[in-house]
Parts: structure tokens; C-alpha cells; sequence
């Protein structure tokens, strides 16, 4: 039989905050385990909480970004369960009265209605290895925003779209830093299965802790394809939770799914309601950065790039900053875009700097250089990673690698001559008709003069000379 997939997403993100949501413990990432801990996160006996008001800007700075409603009250609430992770055994949350209602967002030419936004604090890390269990409370107690939307996704390729256009608001509104890989964004997935050309739900399992995009789609495709064997032999899916494994690609059962109900909620006695008025949502309104929605339409349709393009240069916002300040001072945006990608990318990635040492000016001008043949493309990389590593401007890196090129073709002629006496293989495949490899050969040159001549002029060169070798 044919199904109709239903997917809906909860996406967890951490928000960018100074302290934790409820008291004044650090919050970063990577700290030893339980240092970043006091009687409050730690749920001790007589401690008691207190709201962090950045928290509530950030959650309220979300839902602005995803259309959401802010409510003008909004509650807290207990989640009871007993689990090591919580050391007070409920987790303070929103159920009945969420700080940000309804909203979504266009996904290609769907709209995915969000059902709320509400804050929350995250519960502690445990790790299991070797038989034995390691409790980590550093993260109990970071501010948390949970996404949640209606059922209104149909597929796994969609469900990521919408994952990465959440991902792509909160890393520019400086809400969420986005890295998955340390956690600070999670996704659960809820999936069912309906047959074509029905309107009842069928029974969801819902994926927890989803932590890359490429992990969402697989799991849901997965897990689509797990619920359609059971309908088709006439079985009935089980409301339950489960897990993705990365290295088997399948999911697992972890625990039968509980109902909100079961968690016993009731609104927390330590916390007064949350008061917001409209000026507050309007101050967070007017601090907003340009959304990368419009940042994405303006780099396709004003910049001419492709959307791919555009894409790689919003998952960060520092990198999409810093192309928009290149271009501003007069660089080619596609050129711009090519170095950045690029050889900008690498060092970043090579050094893990969190800063771009290079000036926007400087990086226009060494494109500009680039653009007038004054430097080669294997100059203008050296320039841009040379610039990087030693804090400098473009004049004083052009000068110490001896960079700009001055076709001095006396050297080309040289190198030439020492490449094709150590190639003579490949220079005899060329001569017996095997044209492509002058590409091979253009590129040891190139090597070897390290971005001091233009590959066209090599290629032209080595051309001739190889017309007057004979063929062995
Ligand atoms: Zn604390």
C-alpha cells in the first residue's frame, strides 16, 4: 500500500546566554565536568530560582524570527520524572501558558505552521562506557528553547529544509550557536504513516536527540520505511520512543511514548509568571539583524549567486558578515564568494579561530589584484592564508612571498624545462595523443613557481615547447 508520511519536529537549541537560565553558573561548552555547578542546578534542598532575563530576550528574539505571538504571560511549569540527568527529578518548563504561540515558516513553497516556542532548561549529560555511568551537571540548567511544529511536514528532505532554515534564524539572530556536534542543537522527530488518500493520523514514534541533518533524513527515510513494513503485513505501529544509531543507520525502541500527562505537570510554586509587554517585544524587535531570508534572496538575486553559494556563506554568520563587508569595499561579490569558500574557509577550519584576522578591505584589494592578473589564483590563496596567520595587510603579504607577478618568463622557461625532464612518462603519453594531461603538467609547473606566473601563460609555453619534442 502507499503511505502518506506525517512528520512533525521539536528542535532544541541552546540559547547564547552568559549565565544559566535559573541561576548564576557559567554557561559554556567543553568546561571539566561539574564545575560550572551550584545549589540551584544542582536542585539542593532550600535553593531557589531565579529567571535570567537575557534568556527570555533570546526565546522572545525566536519567536519574533518564526512569526511566532508572544504572549504577554506566560507560566512555568513542572515536568516530573526521576531520571540521574535532573538532579531535583522535574525540569522547570512551559507547558499550559509557552512564551511564543504559533508562527512557522515557508519552506520552497509549503508553509510549516510551528505550534509554539517555550523555554526550558536543559537537563545534566550522562555518559555510559565500560559498565559504569559519568553524570556531567554543567549543562543542567543551560537555557533551552523548544520549536515545536505542527504535523505539517510530508517528507524527510523537507523536514531537514526546515531543520536548516531554523538553524540558519537562530545562528543569525545570535540566539544559538548551532553546532549540533557539541549538542547545542537537537532534533526530535515524531513520524507516522497514514494510507493515501486518508485524513487519520496513524500512530507516531517519535526520534529523540537528533544531532546532524544528514542523521534527520536518515532516520526519518528509516524509520518510513520500518512503520510501512508493519502496516502492509496488517500490524499495528507502537507509540513509542526511539533512537537513531549512526553506525547500523536504524532506529531502536528506547521506551514506550509517554503522554504529556503522565509527566504529572503542574505550574512550578517557586517561579511568578512572566510578564511582557509590548514595548519590551518591540526593543527586541528593532535589535534583530537582517534576517538571512532576505540575506539569502539578496546574495541570488542582487549578487547573482547561486543559491548553494549563498547557503554556504549563511552557516555562519561571521562568514556571511564579512562577505557582505568585502563587497561593500568594492569586491566582486562571485569573486568573493569563491575566496571565502575557499581558501578563508581552510585556514578558519586549520586554526579553529573563532575571529577573521584579515580586513574586509584588504581582501577586497588582494581580489582586486587578483582581478587585474596582477596575482595568480595560487598568489591570491597564499596572499589570503599568509594575511590570516600573520595578522598583516595585503601589501605586506604580497611583499614577503614575493607574490605579484611579473611574467618573467625566463623563470617559467626554466621550470618548464625541469618538469618536463622529470615527467618524461607522462610528456611521452601527451606526445602519443593523450592531450588531457597538459593539465597535469601545468599544474607541476604551477607548483613549483608557487604563484608567481599565470597559469595561462604556462599552459601557452609549456604548449609550444611540447610541439618541438619528438615523439618516442
Ligand atoms: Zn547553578
Amino acid at each position: 500500500m502507499k503511505y502518506t508520511p506525517v512528520i512533525g519536529l521539536e528542535i532544541h537549541a541552546e540559547l547564547i546566554t552568559q549565565s544559566k537560565i535559573f541561576c548564576g553558573c557559567e554557561n559554556t561548552f567543553g568546561r571539566e565536568s561539574n564545575t560550572t555547578t551550584c545549589p540551584v542546578c544542582l536542585g539542593m534542598p532550600g535553593a531557589l530560582p531565579v529567571i535570567n532575563k537575557r534568556a527570555v530576550e533570546l526565546a522572545i528574539a525566536a519567536g519574533l524570527l518564526c512569526g511566532c505571538d508572544i504572549a504577554h504571560i506566560s507560566m512555568w511549569d513542572r515536568k516530573n520524572y526521576f531520571y540521574p540527568d535532573l538532579a531535583k527529578a522535574y525540569q522547570i518548563s512551559q507547558l499550559y501558558a509557552p512564551l511564543c504561540v504559533g508562527g512557522g515558516l515557508r519552506i520552497d513553497k509549503r508553509f510549516i505552521r510551528l505550534n509554539r516556542i517555550h523555554l526550558e532548561e536543559d537537563a545534566g549529560k550522562l555518559t555510559h562506557a565500560h559498565g559504569t555511568s559519568h553524570i556531567d551537571y554543567n549543562r543542567a540548567g543551560v537555557p533551552l528553547i523548544e520549536i515545536v511544529t505542527e504535523p505539517d511536514i510530508t517528507h524527510a528532505d523537507e523536514a531537514v529544509a526546515f531543520a536548516e532554515q531554523v538553524r540558519q534564524l537562530l545562528v543569525h539572530g545570535g540566539i544559538c550557536d548551532g553546532k549540533m556536534q557539541q549538542g547545542s542543537l537537537r532534533v526530535d522527530a515524531n513520524i507516522s504513516l497514514m494510507p493515501e488518500g486518508s485524513t487519520t493520523l496513524g500512530t507516531r514514534a517519535e526520534i529523540k536527540n537528533i544531532n546532524s541533518f544528514r542523521f534527520l533524513k536518515a532516520a526519518i527515510l528509516f524509520e518510513m520505511e520500518r512503520q510501512a513494513k508493519i502496516l502492509d503485513k496488517g500490524g499495528r505501529v507502537a507509540q513509542e520512543t526511539r533512537r537513531y544509531d549512526e553506525q547500523s543507520g536504524e532506529t531502536f525502541s528506547m521506551r514506550s511514548k509517554e503522554n504529556a500527562h503522565d509527566y504529572r505537570y503542574f505550574p512550578d510554586p517557586d517561579i511568578l509568571p512572566l510578564f511582557v509587554t509590548n514595548e519590551d517585544i518591540e526593543r527586541i524587535k528593532n535589535a534583530l539583524p537582517e534576517s538571512p531570508i532576505a540575506r539569502r534572496e539578496r546574495y541570488v538575486e542582487i549578487f547573482g549567486l547561486s543559491s548553494k553559494n549563498a547557503d554556504a556563506l549563511l552557516a555562519e554568520r561571521r562568514i556571511a558578515d564579512f562577505f557582505d563587508d568585502t563587497v561593500k569595499q568594492g569586491a566582486n561579490p562571485q569573486a568573493a564568494c569563491n575566496i571565502i569558500k575557499g581558501e578563508l574557509m581552510r585556514v578558519l577550519n586549520e586554526s579553529k579561530r573563532d575571529d577573521i584576522p584579515i580586513t574586509p578591505a584588504d581582501m577586497a584589494k588582494a581580489l582586486r589584484m587578483a582581478a587585474d592578473k596582477q596575482l595568480a589564483q595560487e598568489g591570491l590563496r597564499a596572499a589570503v592564508s599568509y594575511m590570516f596567520f600573520n595578522n598583516c595587510d595585503i601589501d605586506t603579504a604580497v611583499k614577503a612571498n614575493n607574490l605579484i607577478v611579473r611574467e618573467d618568463t625566463s623563470l617559467v622557461s626554466s621550470v618548464i624545462s625541469e618538469v618536463i625532464a622529470q615527467q618524461g612518462d607522462i610528456v611521452a603519453r601527451y606526445k602519443k595523443g593523450e592531450e588531457k594531461l597538459i593539465g597535469f603538467l601545468v599544474g607541476q609547473c604551477m607548483k613549483k613557481l608557487k604563484g608567481k606566473a599565470l597559469p595561462q601563460t604556462v599552459d601557452s609555453l609549456l604548449k609550444r615547447r611540447l610541439k618541438i619534442i619528438e615523439p618516442v
